[in-house]
């Protein structure tokens, strides 16, 4: 499609302008550009941070000579014609602003070729214009060259942090591109050095090696999962190893049909994932790319396009959900606990629980066992939880969250845990409790989550009450009220067990899919194995 200028009516459909704020911006509408034309290599050069030179060249499409000028017009794009398109966006780039914008912050010399001409054109841009445009001998593809960044702009440039902390960003920006884009070849060179480069090979483990280090690269499992229906939403990418976790969040990348974008609830989606698996506090390490129908996302409502409205937000949040619960419990069926030595046994540790033979409590609070593997020490009050979270969760599943009172109980609260309470009766009653406040301090409870007999349930609801209340509005208070459930009624370290109940505890771990970890995330049993025994005693 040839570049031509938006018609005002659809121009003025599009969220304002792009504003070109930092190095990594520029750096990120470049590559948008070069990946919409098809590239199949980029590189990347930046120097001092992007302020003196950033440099992107692509093999792609390439521009014919006679749109060259055109290319830095205020709206005009070849990747948009009409309102129907806007609504059913498959590029990257759709606005024809961030030629223009880079234009008006900095000077440009831009070299490139279409596919289908003889000679290439290089033009020379200043201070917004053209002012030099000739014949060049060149392969086909573009390369755009930026050079003194906000030098025009001494106030804009004053705002911006050091070299090193921009140049730190564009890497993070480029990262992201060759994880959404394995098929393509990025290679980044920051100050002479080499930052990035990925092989293109189209596998995303490979990118993920380049970007996320082989350390981390090869604990990773495939993310494959696509809705039942045809036209349902697909999710794919690479699911970090329980263990490998992060004190931040940016570990979690997550694309929509291959843009990156920031959503607070498809990030939520993933952390519940993992909710019972990494500690809390701590954030997995997620590779996540969604592929919805075009016309079913709105990429128009952010002046970066980094955020997207989705029109059926709920249902992609199951889809990441059940994507990545699946990705991990294949996983999880394969591997064992750690010994001592950090080793991992491939066993199904599902029949190993099941097969334990029980030898004793220790301090009333760990439980010994003996099992092929060697001797297992196993916290009775994290593998209590993790039964009692996945036989609530199964019962929600079922419909049968609730475990009806014998007669209604009243609950004195803290007035925010009543104003929760009033305000999320119907959540609440979803996840098991029945609770209806009354009052500022009150609340009457006609049930409580189906935790089996173990509950009293006036401090069970005020702690999960008190607790959510707390944390304040969260996408996934449901696993939360689990959470706090199960640990509220589980045994507690200092109850003492006898053998039956003991064994009756590792009978229901070892039916529970994820019976490795507590809902917090802590191991529920530690295996000293025969090897490590061996060692310990001198024996090898
Ligand atoms: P947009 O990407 O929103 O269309 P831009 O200002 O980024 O707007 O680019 C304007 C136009 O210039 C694009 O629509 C495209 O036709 C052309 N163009 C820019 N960069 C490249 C490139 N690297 N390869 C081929 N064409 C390009
Ligand atoms: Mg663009």
């Amino acid at each position: 499609m040839p570049i031509t200028v938006l018609s005002s009516a659809v121009a003025s459909r599009i969220a304002a302008g792009e504003v070109i704020e930092r190095a990594a911006s520029v750096v990120k509408e470049l590559v948008e550009n070069a990946l919409d034309a098809g590239a199949r290599r980029i590189s990347i050069v930046l120097e001092q941070g992007g302020f003196e030179r950033i440099e992107v060249s692509d093999d792609g499409c390439g521009i014919p000579a006679a749109e060259v000028a055109l290319a830095f017009q205020r709206h005009a794009t070849s990747k948009l014609s009409s309102d129907e398109d806007l609504a059913r966006l498959s590029t990257l780039g759709f606005r024809g602003e961030a030629l223009p914008s880079i234009a008006a912050v900095a000077d440009i010399l831009l070299s490139t070729r279409a596919a289908d001409s003889t000679s290439g054109t290089e033009a020379v841009v200043e201070s917004g214009v053209v002012i030099d445009l000739r014949a060049v001998g060149r392969a086909i593809g573009t390369r755009v060259e930026v050079r003194d960044l906000f030098a025009r702009l001494p106030a804009r440039r004053k705002f911006l942090r050091s070299s090193s902390s921009e140049a730190a960003l564009v890497v993070q920006v480029v990262s992201q591109f060759a994880l959404a884009y394995p098929e393509v070849a990025f290679s980044l060179r920051v100050g002479g050095r080499d930052a990035l480069s990925s092989d293109g090979s189209g596998s995303r483990e490979g990118a993920a090696v380049s970007v996320l280090g082989t350390q981390v690269a090869r604990d990773l499992l495939p993310i494959e999962w696509h809705a039942p229906d045809a036209h349902g939403p697909r999710v794919s990418g690479l699911a970090g190893h329980r263990d490998a976790h992060r004190a931040n969040r940016s570990g979690i990348s997550l694309f929509v049909n291959r843009r990156w974008i920031q959503s607070r609830t498809l990030t939520a989606a993933v952390e519940e994932a993992y909710r019972t698996l990494v500690p809390t506090g701590r954030h997995p390490i997620v590779v996540l790319d969604l592929t919805v129908n075009p016309a079913d996302v709105d990429v128009n409502v952010h002046p970066t396009k980094s955020e997207v409205r989705l029109l059926h937000e709920r249902q992609a949040f199951g889809a990441i959900q059940r994507a990545l619960h699946e990705a991990l419990s294949r996983a999880g069926v394969a591997r064992g606990w750690a010994d001592a030595a950090g080793e991992q046994p491939l066993v199904d540790q599902n029949r190993v629980l099941r097969g334990l033979r029980v030898l004793g409590q220790v301090g009333a609070t760990y439980i010994i066992a003996e099992g092929e593997a060697g001797l297992y020490l196993v916290d009775q009050h994290a593998a209590h939880e993790r039964v009692l979270y996945e036989e609530l969760s199964l019962a929600e599943l079922g419909g049968q969250a609730r475990q009806l009172l014998l007669e209604p109980i009243s609950v004195d609260l803290p007035s925010v845990a009543a104003a929760f309470v009033e305000a999320r009766r119907e959540e609440l009653a979803e996840a098991g409790f029945d609770v209806e406040a009354f009052g500022p301090n009150l609340a009457l409870v006609r049930s409580v989550p189906a935790l089996g007999r173990r509950i009293e349930p006036v401090s069970l609801t005020r702690e999960v009450m008190v607790a959510l209340s707390e944390e304040g509005p969260s996408a996934d208070w449901r696993t939360r009220i689990r959470t706090i459930s199960s640990c509220k009624a589980a045994v507690r370290a200092g109850d003492s067990l006898t053998t039956e109940e003991m064994l009756g505890l590792l009978q229901r771990l070892g039916e529970k899919e994820l019976c490795r970890t507590c809902s917090h995330g802590r191991p529920t049993a530690i295996l000293l194995s025969h090897r490590q025994l061996e060692q310990e005693f001198g024996r090898r």
